[in-house]
């Protein structure tokens, strides 16, 4: 089951999702991938809590699974750019 840190986790849309469809499984590549994230980021388009997650995320530097409908990828691009925008 899914579940989030904070006091906000108990009205986010995926509270009682499975956490394999938030976290990938080990070598998981390519089209499966993206499968997955679009599932996930479905879930978390209308998430009432999208923001709350996705600071939290951000602030504590979350390395894996999809919070506020961002992918670790996206996380990293967000963090070079703020880092960028600082010098
Ligand atoms: S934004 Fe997505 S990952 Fe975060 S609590 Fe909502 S559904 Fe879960």
């Amino acid at each position: 089951m899914c579940t989030r840190p904070g006091n906000w986790e108990i009205r986010a849309a995926c509270r009682g999702v499975a956490s394999s469809v938030f976290f990938s499984p080990d070598g998981e590549r390519g089209i499966a991938r993206a499968r997955r994230e679009s599932g996930a980021r479905e879930i978390c388009h209308d998430c009432p809590v999208l923001a709350q997650c996705r600071d939290h995320a951000l602030s504590n530097g979350e390395p894996y699974g999809i919070w506020g409908g961002m992918t670790e990828a996206d996380r990293r691009r967000h963090t070079r750019t703020l880092r960028r925008g600082q010098h």
